[in-house]
């Protein structure tokens, strides 16, 4: 039997590294328990970005039918576009042992609370609004219109932080990957999941 993995929400303004926080995360560990849900989205592709790698993108009419089809875990329209997260295999995989990183804003992260109160959360802040915005522009994906959108909305998203569990602020890279680290490997030393990996040695420790 496995111990079941943890559901960790991710949420942060657009731009303040989650992104890459979680694909940091990932590849530091390089292990087969950790997964991030790859999301549906009505956005247009950004260079760079892979169908089915980054997200699957989806036309509204397809979005729609998604919804009626109960598709979703949770949906949130984000910029005037539409996200969401499929139900397909977050069940299954926590099942199997397997942590799952959700990237979403807070709208999605309300609606997965109410349905899985076990899950985790956190919120990843910028040290200040003039770094976020450099951050957008200097990722050169976004027209200048999207990024004052993005920037308009930063605060809204942003004040949304104490509905979390943890917080990082995402100032030095390297030390908020060790924060999301130090989060994720907590978890992964609780005694209820632990006892469960170690029942051998347990039951041998214990014996007469
Ligand atoms: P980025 O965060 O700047 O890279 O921009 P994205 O276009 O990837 O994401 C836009 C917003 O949509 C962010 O707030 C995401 O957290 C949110 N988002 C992405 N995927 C989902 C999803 O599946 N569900 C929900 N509710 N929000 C999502
Ligand atoms: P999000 O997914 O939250 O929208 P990204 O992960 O795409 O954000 O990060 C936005 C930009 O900021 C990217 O170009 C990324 O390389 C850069 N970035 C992220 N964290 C830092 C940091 N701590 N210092 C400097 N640049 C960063
Ligand atoms: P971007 O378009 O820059 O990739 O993402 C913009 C925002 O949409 C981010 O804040 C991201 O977290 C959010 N987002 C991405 N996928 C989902 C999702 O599946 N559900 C929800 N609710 N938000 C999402």
């Amino acid at each position: 039997m496995n111990a079941p993995g943890t559901l960790f929400i991710v949420s942060a303004p657009s731009g303040a590294g989650k992104s890459s926080l979680i694909a940091a995360l990932l590849a530091r560990h390089q292990q087969a328990t950790m997964e991030v849900s790859i999301s549906h989205t009505t956005r247009q592709a950004r260079p760079g970005e892979e169908n089915g790698k980054h997200y699957h993108f989806v036309s509204v009419a397809e979005f729609k039918s998604l919804i009626t089809a109960d598709a979703f875990f949770e949906h949130a329209e984000v910029f005037g576009n539409f996200y969401g997260t499929s139900k397909v295999n977050i069940q299954q995989r926590l099942q199997a042992g397997v942590d799952i990183f959700l990237d979403i804003d807070w709208q999605g992260a309300e609606q997965v609370r109410q349905q899985m109160p076990e899950a985790k959360s956190i919120f990843i802040l910028p040290p200040s609004q003039a770094i976020l915005e450099q951050r957008l522009s200097h990722r050169g994906q976004d027209s200048a219109e999207v990024i004052a959108q993005r920037m308009t909305k930063a605060r809204a998203e942003m004040s949304h932080y104490p509905e979390y569990d943890f917080l990082i602020i995402n100032d030095e890279f390297e030390k908020a990957l060790d924060d999301l680290d130090a989060i994720v490997r907590c978890h992964g030393l609780r005694r209820t999941g632990q006892a469960i990996r170690h029942n051998d040695m347990l039951k041998q420790l214990l014996a007469e």
